[in-house]
């Protein structure tokens, strides 16, 4: 199994300025915290939905709606974000690397 941290992150939303901040961001239909993977997926820990990290849509208390991931900053955001700090740096730089891809797919 992949290595994988609990996703604790800045909001990666379209036209949010709370990147920064510190979400333990939780999967709106069923409350499932989330988990992400090195290969940029992230994972339902409660109903085991799981698709690419830049095609699910976040909310934060900064806007009422679900926004795409705003392809420009996510690396950004991931490179500063408490959870993935706590993982190893091979994992780190795995995560990066993998969401680098599929953004410019
Ligand atoms: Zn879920
Ligand atoms: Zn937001």
């Amino acid at each position: 199994m992949a290595d994988r941290v609990e996703f604790i992150s800045g909001c990666p939303a379209y036209g949010c300025d709370n990147g920064r901040k510190s979400y333990n961001w939780e999967h709106h239909n069923c409350g499932g915290k989330e988990w992400l993977d090195q290969n940029g997926y992230l994972e339902c820990q409660k109903c085991h939905l799981r698709d690419i990290l830049i095609s699910w849509k976040f909310r934060c208390n900064g806007h009422s709606d679900f926004r795409e991931v705003n392809k420009e900053k996510i690396c950004e955001i991931l490179s500063i974000a408490s959870s993935i700090e706590k993982g190893s740096k091979k994992f780190k730089a795995k995560l990066l690397m993998a969401v680098a891809n599929m953004i410019d797919e």
